[in-house]
Formats: structure tokens, sequence, C-alpha cells
């Protein structure tokens, strides 16, 4: 993958593409004031020298072309390094029209300013120093973010989240590398500078906090894609009843993952800021589906990936006794640390509700509904809600949401342990400098401290426009 060329002056449309009050068009790079200062004028008619005008300030005028106006605009300016990409960057808020962003954008083209590609102003700031790769990642987060808890979880990953700690711990790692690089430049010696103790103490600290990230990264990714969730019950139970009743009031986003089959079909629901993601809808809403052992094992398998579990009854199907059987089946091998149970009992405009409850209140955070009716609906989501909150989906400690993340805390848990190995058992200097660098170049690869180019291409791609 190619990187584009850094020098030349970048233009885009900031704002969302289409029509709106306002739109703002971004330019950085060395022409960004001197092409400015030639196509605006003051609402006075007279031209102004942008190269010579403060820092953070912001200038009312038109935009012309052959004498005639082409907007009215607001231009903000930014002086390298202060701005956004560390480069001299302008704001031009203009009218939001198509017609007007395009000739705009158009009329700096003409005047040698290229459109920026996806990501390229985000990618000028890394370069430029401005924030570091996890951050600038965090900056793509922030843009998709959805909900609140994929908001917070890149509001605070672009602060620095974890990455500083990493940094500060890798500097460490890095002095001692150089020190043992220098035992090999006195091999025949036979001398030590870096105290081996001192070493195994650090690697261990840093092995520590990759472990402690990497576990961060199950809840990141929740909060990032939304708490799992299974629904799970006998035949008839209400099971798609339910479903409807949850999503129709507040239906977030219903994705059905295009070019996959229905089994992957996902349901997405907001309570309180945090996203459930609904597991296998597409086998709820499947009624048809009689060859019932498949979908046994379909729910088993599931419900070991969910961290909430809604299991459904009828209370015509089951009493209190055969439903803990019920659920005893279900969470057979099932960690019970790792998943919160909810136990609804439906239909209960059918039946007496007083009996009901005292029928089943032992059973696990019983909530009494009746999905035809929306009975109680709210209850069960403030149950949901409650769950996740108290599995500290919603914490306030460090976590990782990139996937890129994860495998590099992965490779370099592992870099790290063969450094620990290798202390423990004596390993000569020269493999030990080679662990150490391996340990290295994995702990940068999560700040961007170690980059290639097809790293960044794959990263800022995803951007968008603009940004
Ligand atoms: P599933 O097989 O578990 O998905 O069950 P369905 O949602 O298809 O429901 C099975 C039957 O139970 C349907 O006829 C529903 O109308 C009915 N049903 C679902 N929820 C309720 C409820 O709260 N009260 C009553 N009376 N019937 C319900």
């Amino acid at each position: 993958m190619h990187l584009p060329n850094r020098t030349d002056t970048i233009c885009a449309l900031a704002t969302a593409p289409g029509m709106g009050a306002l739109a703002v068009i971004r330019i950085s790079g060395k022409e960004t004031f001197p092409t400015l200062s030639r196509l605006f004028i003051t609402m006075k008619g007279k031209s102004k020298d942008f190269g010579a005008v403060r820092p953070y300030s912001i200038h009312y005028g038109q935009i012309m072309e052959d004498g005639k106006v082409v907007d009215e605009v607001l231009i903000s300016i930014f002086k390298n390094p202060h701005s956004f990409t560390g480069e001299d960057v302008a704001e031009i808020s203009c009218h939001g029209s198509v017609f007007i962003q395009q000739a705009i954008l158009q009329l700096l083209q003409r005047n040698g300013i290229r459109m920026a590609e996806a990501g390229e102003f985000t990618l000028r700031a890394f370069l430029n120093g401005k924030m570091d790769l996890s951050q600038a990642e965090a900056v793509a987060d922030l843009i998709s973010a959805q909900h609140a808890g994929a908001h917070k979880a890149a509001l605070q990953q672009l602060r620095g989240g974890y990455s500083s700690t990493i940094r500060d711990l890798r500097t460490r790692l890095v002095d001692f590398a150089s020190l043992i690089e220098l035992e090999l430049d006195f091999a025949e010696e036979d001398v030590e500078f870096a105290n081996r103790d001192k070493l195994l103490e650090l690697v261990q600290e840093l092995q520590r906090e990759v472990k402690k990230l990497q576990e961060s990264f199950a809840s990141g990714n929740v909060m990032k894609n939304g708490v799992p969730v299974l629904i799970a019950g006998k035949p008839n139970v209400g099971k798609s009843t339910l479903l409807n009743a949850l999503l129709n009031e507040e239906r977030a986003i219903v994705s059905d993952i295009a070019g996959t089959t229905r089994d992957v079909i996902e349901d997405h629901l907001v309570i309180d800021g945090i996203r459930f993601r609904f597991m296998d809808t597409a086998g709820i809403r499947h009624t048809d589906d009689t060859i019932e052992k498949i979908g046994v094992e379909r729910t088993l398998q599931h419900a070991a990936k969910a961290s909430i579990i809604i299991y459904l009854c009828d209370p015509a199907q089951s009493d209190a006794i055969a439903l803990k059987k019920e659920w005893n089946d279900l969470l057979q091998g099932i960690d019970p640390s790792a998943v919160m149970c909810i136990t609804v009992i439906n239909k209960s405009d059918r039946f007496d509700y007083d009996q009901l409850l005292k029928e089943y209140r032992e059973l696990p955070n019983a909530v009494f509904i009746s999905a035809k009716e929306g009975r109680n609906i709210d209850e069960l989501k403030a149950k949901l809600a409650g769950a996740a909150i108290g599995r500290g989906e919603q914490g306030d400690q460090s976590i990782v949401t990139s996937a890129r993340h994860a495998e590099s805390l992965h490779l370099a848990a592992s870099a790290l342990q063969k450094v620990i190995d290798g202390i423990h058992h004596q390993l000569v200097t020269d493999l030990l400098a080679l662990e150490l660098k391996d340990a290295i170049y994995h702990l940068g690869n999560i700040t961007g401290e170690v980059y290639t180019d097809d790293l960044l291409g794959n990263i800022f791609s995803k951007f968008c426009i603009g940004k």
C-alpha cells in the first residue's frame, strides 16, 4: 500500500457530504496561506496576507474567482506547529450547498492544492508527532462511535489512555537493551552492564501491564461492539415476541451483514448508553427450525459466548423445579462468573401474578413479563443495563478496543515471556538481546513508535475523507 506524498498541500470537506446550513473545508500544508491570500478579499475589497495574520484568528470576507464572488466565508487560521496536523492549516466555513462546497474545492485544486485521501489529515498529525498511533486510531473510533460506551472508550484512548504507560515502560526497556548491546561490544571481557535482576523486574512489570490490557480487550470489545446477550428458551415460550417487543420501541441498528447467511443477523439495542448485541436472532426468527438437535447445540455454543443470558419460560410449560433444571442444562460447562443470568417468566397475562411470584421468585434475577402485551419490558431493560454495569462494562480502567492492539499485545506478551525465560535460564547475551529487540518491536507497534507504511496505509485508509 502506498502512502501519499507529505510535502504538498491538501484540502477536503471536513463536514458530512451533502447539503447543510454550513460546510467546513479544511486545508493543510505549506501552500495554505499563500493560496488563500490570492483567493480571498475582505468585505471592504482588500486583500489579506494570511502568512502575516495572528494564529487562531478568524477572517470574514469573500472567496473570489475571476472577479466573481464564489461565497461569503469565515476563514480560521492555525499556524504550524499549533494545529491539528502540525502544519499551516485553514478552515473555510462556507455556505452549505453542495454547489458551493464543490466550487470552492475545485477552485483550490485549480490553484495546486490536492484533494486529501482518507485519513490524510490525521496521518500527517501522526507523522508530525502530534499524536501517537493509538490516539490516531481513536479519532476514527470517536467519529464512528454510535453510543455512549464506544464514545467513552474512544475518548479515553484519544487522551492517551494506556499508550503512555506502555511507552514509558518500553523506553526503560530500550535503555536496558542498549546496556546489553554494550556488553556484546565487550564480549571478551565478560562484563555485565545490565543488572539481570533489575531487568527481570522491569520485564515482569511490563508483562503485568500487557496482561492487564489483554484482559481489558474483552470488555473493551464489548463497549465497542455491544454486550453479547443470548435469548434462550424452549420453542413457543415467546422468544421472537420478546425480541420484537424489545426492539420495536428503541430499535437502534439492525445489521444485516451483507453477503452472509441469515445465521449472523444480529440485532442491537441501546439502553442507558450501553449497546447490547442480541446473538443469533436469525435462529429465533427462523421459527420453522424443526431440527431441534441442531438448535440446542447452537444455543449451547452461543451461551458460552454470551455475557448475559435471558432464559425465557412459559409457566404452562415449566414449573420452578423444571426451570431450574433447564438452567442447569444450559449452563453446563460455562464459567458462572463469566455470565449474568436473567430468568424471564413470560405470558404473565395468562396467570395470576401473585401465584407466579410465589412459584418462581427463587430463580436468578426473575422478571415477570408479557411480551405480547408489552408488560414489564422496561423492568427487563433495567435489569439488562444493571447486569452490564455490574459486570464492569462501563468501568473507568484503561481498556483496549482495537483488534490490532490486541494482536500486538499478544505478540508482545509472548516476546516478554521469552525474555523472562531467557533471564531465568541465563541465556547467552546475544540471544537475550534478540529476544529483547523482539519485545521492544511489538510494544512499539502499539503506540506507533515502530511502524511500516503498510500498517499506516491500512489504518488510515479506514478513515473518512477530511479527517
Ligand atoms: P418462540 O418460539 O419462543 O419464538 O415463541 P413465539 O414468540 O413465536 O411465541 C409463541 C406463541 O406464544 C405465539 O402464539 C405468541 O403470540 C404467544 N405469546 C408470546 N408471548 C406471549 C405473552 O406474553 N402472552 C401470551 N398470552 N402469549 C404470548
